[in-house]
């Protein structure tokens, strides 16, 4: 059985997240969504929250966990949950000059390997606090996060944060 992680804040989650997620369900017999919290960032949408959202937007995909990551070592997470690899998109060279160091770490931490997928054009530009700040600012963001999320995110103003 192959496992991967995909890690990340999914605040909200959005479709280059999808589509990240849907590939590496093709490549993996299963793959983890590995939600996380970070004490020192402010979340829009609480941690039960945005595994909801992740839950629902990807129930469609066979093989697929979602599930809190807590907040320790991602790859000590990826040891104890037998995965063997991180999947991660790659949206720009700043995104893997980010990347890079921590998937040599984490490799050397656990052995765990980094897989990097290009994001898919039409989402490229696409992070979870872009698609918050055009929402708050009146833009339509339907193209971008799924119709659940669209829901979640009128309901929920910038003002408004969760843990
Ligand atoms: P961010 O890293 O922008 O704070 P997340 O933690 O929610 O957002 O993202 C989790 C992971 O999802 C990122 O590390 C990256 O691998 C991937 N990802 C985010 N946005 C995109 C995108 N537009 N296309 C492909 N992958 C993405």
């Amino acid at each position: 059985m192959r496992r991967a992680v995909c890690p990340g804040s999914f605040d909200p989650i959005h479709n280059g997240h999808l589509e990240v997620i849907a590939r590496a369900a093709n490549l993996f017999d299963e793959v983890i969504v590995a939600v996380s919290t970070n004490y020192a960032k402010k979340y829009r949408f609480g941690l039960e929250e945005r595994i909801e959202m992740a839950r629902r937007t990807l129930s469609a995909i066979s093989g697929i966990i979602v599930e809190p990551m807590g907040d320790g070592l991602l790859a000590e997470y990826c040891r104890q949950r037998g995965a063997s690899a991180i999947v991660k998109g790659l949206r720009s060279s700043g995104d893997f000059d980010y990347e890079l160091p921590m998937a040599i770490m984490n490799r050397q931490l656990t052995g765990v390997e980094t897989v990097f997928l290009p994001a898919e054009a039409h989402y490229v530009h696409l992070s979870s606090t872009l698609v918050k700040e055009v929402h708050d600012l009146g833009g339509d963001v339907s193209e971008f996060v799924p119709r659940s999320v669209m829901a979640r995110l009128a309901e929920r103003s910038a003002g408004d944060a969760g843990r």
